[in-house]
């Protein structure tokens, strides 16, 4: 450096002013939303135990899941293949308390990655556990969700669909905001999915530590990353964890310029 033009005083060239990730953003419009409702945010670690991951949750050990669609660590650990599987942990803290909790955590699959799906994604979960949950309180609770990741009163709807963890289980799409007749990101159907919901199961119920016949549970979950694709038109959700200022660019971020 030379000593003699270098002046420490002056401030950098054009330095960059980060912004939040839209990830983030997303998770925080959630949360904003369900704390009011008594829900506790939770991150969960990125390892998860095997069982918790698949065998609670009522996949067999033939599933792919179990089989090739994940990916183990060991003969009892995996890295998180969703946020469901921490309800277990929750729940077992808190049985036989009441619990809602929004469970936040970075999944892995061991997938071919595509503009719409890659490797790894962020997932949230929301559960509540208490006496008396029904499909009311699920529906009503979606309702929260599509008001806090679309806007307030945007259609949705639920298609059934079976999931070995609930009972019943549900998909939950929302009308596609990105076009009126059906579209590339809809494949055309004038409906997205953002996620899925449900009761859970008797079994995942004790499993968590609590006596099915005493109280119920309500679970509900989506891709952050999707949803991000939904709000903002992301034709290829696998930027989103390019680590690339050139997106954030287009969310806020800037390189401050000096007059
Ligand atoms: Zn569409």
């Amino acid at each position: 450096m030379d000593g003699d033009s270098a002046d420490p005083t002056m401030p950098a060239v054009n330095p960059w002013i980060g912004c939040r990730h839209p990830i983030d953003v997303v998770l925080d419009d959630i949360a904003e939303a369900f704390v009011p409702l008594g829900f506790a945010v939770h991150d969960l670690p990125l390892l998860e135990h095997s069982v918790d991951n698949f065998d609670r949750l009522g996949f067999p050990p033939e599933h792919p899941n179990q089989t090739r669609l994940s990916f183990r660590v060991g003969p009892d650990a995996v890295f998180r293949s969703h946020t469901t599987s921490g309800c277990f942990g929750i729940m077992r803290a808190a049985a036989p308390e009441p619990v809602r909790a929004l469970l936040i955590g970075s999944c892995f699959r061991n997938e071919a990655p595509s503009p719409a799906s890659n490797v790894q994604f962020t997932q949230l979960d929301g559960v509540a556990v208490q006496p008396g949950l029904g499909m009311p309180d699920l529906c009503g609770l979606l309702e929260v969700l599509v008001d806090a990741v679309i806007a307030h009163g945007h259609p949705w709807r639920l298609r059934q669909v079976r999931y070995p963890f609930t009972a019943p289980g549900f998909a939950v799409d929302v009308r596609c905001p990105r076009c009126t007749n059906g579209c590339q990101f809809c494949r055309g159907r004038g409906w997205a999915e953002i996620g899925a919901g449900g009761l859970l199961t008797d079994d995942v119920i004790a499993a968590g530590g609590y006596r099915p016949d005493e109280v119920r549970a309500v679970s509900f979950g989506c891709s952050v990353e999707r949803l991000i694709g939904l709000r903002h038109g992301l034709d290829d959700i696998r930027e989103l964890l390019l680590n690339d200022p050139r997106l954030l660019e287009q969310f806020g971020g800037r390189h401050h310029r000096y007059p």
